[in-house]
């Protein structure tokens, strides 16, 4: 179509508009179903604690096993999730799922590492999200302290006020909370001492051309010690290669995430790696 012009050029765009148009509205509608139908699963990503050279937990990510196309990746669905509030109702179901994946690995004896679940900044909106929270968990007969939730500077920035209250409420009942894609927000430096947090993770942007770019690497530094200094963890995510690490490790990064440790994961995959750890507790 780049060769065509005038006419055309505007008929080629307009029939491909409609398409995206027609797309999404089909998307839409199968997403209303995929949660009764049970299409949604999770797929669990570990972190590497760098200094015990353990799995120091999991990060929850939403998959949608779409009958026809196989196994979509959240970036296409999880806009339209968020634009049509249907995040909330999913949004609790991840909650929910990720509970019962605790106390299954717990009920099989597994030694049960914290997970983290992403929020999205509709959910954050909801002013009992942090009661809401409790009944799930409460429910479920799950340890809180095994839960860990991911947050965007972005969304911290809606409505901080309103924003603090909640996660103070979710930080009482002794859940973790992190900034997720730290760096690539609009955020005010002050706010990171007035929220309730426990670790910064730092984007892969700036993790993807360490060791050679110097710019990268400064910020990374800088990151870490700001992180250090205010008493919070930090996790590098993105992490593809030996070199990233061995830089990360002289920073004194305190966890990585990324290929280089492992994909996301199915849940059943996980239990080898899990078991593999109880081992090396037991040697
Ligand atoms: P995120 O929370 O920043 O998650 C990290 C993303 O980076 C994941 O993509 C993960 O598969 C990918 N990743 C991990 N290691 C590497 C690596 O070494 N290299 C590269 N290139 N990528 C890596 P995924 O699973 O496609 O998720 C994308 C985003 O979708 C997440 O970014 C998060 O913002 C959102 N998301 C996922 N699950 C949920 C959910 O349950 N609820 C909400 N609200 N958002 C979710
Ligand atoms: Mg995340
Ligand atoms: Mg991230
Ligand atoms: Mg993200």
């Amino acid at each position: 179509g780049a060769k065509n012009n005038g006419r055309n050029t505007w008929q080629f765009y307009s029939a491909a508009l409609h398409e995206n148009a027609a797309q999404r509205i089909q998307l839409e509608s199968q997403l209303r179903l995929a949660l009764e139908r049970g299409e949604f699963l999770l797929h669990y990503q570990p972190k590497l604690d760098l200094a015990g050279g353990s799995i120091s937990g999991f990060e929850a990510l939403l998959r949608w096993q779409h009958p026809q196309r196989g196994l979509v990746p959240p970036l296409e669905f999880i806009s339209i999730l968020e634009d049509t509030g249907l995040i909330l109702p999913v949004g609790e179901w991840v909650i929910g799922e990720v509970c019962r994946q605790l106390g299954a690995w717990a009920a099989a004896g597994l030694p049960v590492p914290p997970v983290a679940i992403n929020l999205s900044a509709r959910q954050l909106q909801q002013a009992d999200l942090a009661e809401l929270i409790e009944r799930i968990v409460v429910g479920a007969g799950v340890d809180p302290g095994l839960l860990e939730f991911e947050l965007t500077e972005s969304m911290l920035m809606v409505n901080p006020e309103a924003a603090v209250a909640i996660l103070s409420r979710i930080k009482a009942l002794g859940m973790r909370l992190s900034v997720d894609d730290f760096g690539t927000g609009y955020s005010s430096l002050a706010y990171l001492k007035r929220f309730p947090l426990d670790a910064l993770k730092i984007d892969r942007t700036f993790v993807r051309d360490l060791p050679d770019d110097p710019d990268d690497a400064a910020i990374t530094k800088a990151v870490i010690r700001l992180a250090h200094s205010l008493s919070l963890k930090v996790v590098a995510e993105g992490v593809e290669n030996i070199a990233q690490l061995r830089e990360l490790e002289q920073y004194d990064c305190d966890e990585i995430q990324g290929y280089y440790v492992s994909r996301p994961l199915p849940a059943a995959d996980c239990v080898a790696l899990l078991e593999r750890a109880e081992q090396a507790l037991a040697a």
